[in-house]
């Protein structure tokens, strides 16, 4: 008896962290996790910037090659690197939100706190860019009954991915090779511009998503 309830309560938690962590689950919040598409296609994302150098760079090369990309911003990092985030609209790009500080304990805030620091983040880049923000990355990509309610409150919509690139903590062949692998038509891929040589792994992904025959285009 004792064992089942064990291995009751272990299975539990472990749904429960499933739930909360894969963003592609959409148990709680159904988010929008690959373009539905036949065609071979793919959508680049980036999180947490901006960085006031690595970012400019990404930027560079996101030109060199006419690609278009989604950069889900952190509304604290915006004073300062204003030009950054003009600079991501007049090249095409598109930005989110991705929560005031990214504060580690963002799931855990009671709804209100959640609503208050997503939409001073939405108005920060409003005031700023002159252009309507509802699309919404949850940090760290997690998911849970009050971000579900908070996103919509706000009538966002949610993005997540279906390749983590695992560029924070991967080198760069390791993470070309996860991407290759996970590589379908309509897969959005998650990378972080505030990474050192984000510019370097951006190119380094261009030129395989080249190599095999898949076109990058907006996520939106
Ligand atoms: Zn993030």
């Amino acid at each position: 008896m004792i064992i089942a309830i064990i291995i009751f309560v272990v299975l539990a938690l472990g749904f429960l962290f499933y739930a909360s962590y894969s963003i592609r689950a959409g148990i709680y919040l159904k988010s929008v996790c690959r373009i539905p598409t036949n065609e071979k296609v793919v959508a680049l994302t980036f999180d947490d910037g901006p960085h006031p150098y690595q970012t400019p760079k990404v930027l560079d090369v996101l030109k060199e090659y006419n690609i278009p990309a989604t950069f889900f911003c952190i509304g604290s990092k915006i004073a300062g690197n204003e030009e950054i985030l003009h600079r991501m609209v007049q090249e095409g790009h598109s930005v989110g939100n991705h929560s005031y500080t990214h504060a580690p304990n963002f799931p855990l805030y009671p709804v209100r706190r959640m609503v208050k620091d997503l939409l001073l983040t939405q108005n920060t880049l409003e005031d700023l860019l002159q252009k309507d923000i509802h699309i919404f990355r949850p940090p760290f990509g997690v998911t849970n009954p009050t971000i579900a309610k908070a996103t919509k409150r706000l009538g966002y919509k949610s993005i997540g991915w279906n390749i983590r690139s695992m560029d924070t903590s991967f080198s760069h062949p390791k993470v070309l090779k996860r991407i290759r692998k996970r590589l379908r038509p309509g897969s959005i891929i998650l990378l972080h511009d505030r990474m050192s040589e984000s510019d370097k792994l951006t190119r380094e992904i261009v030129q395989l998503l080249r190599k095999e025959n898949y076109r990058i285009i907006p996520l939106i």
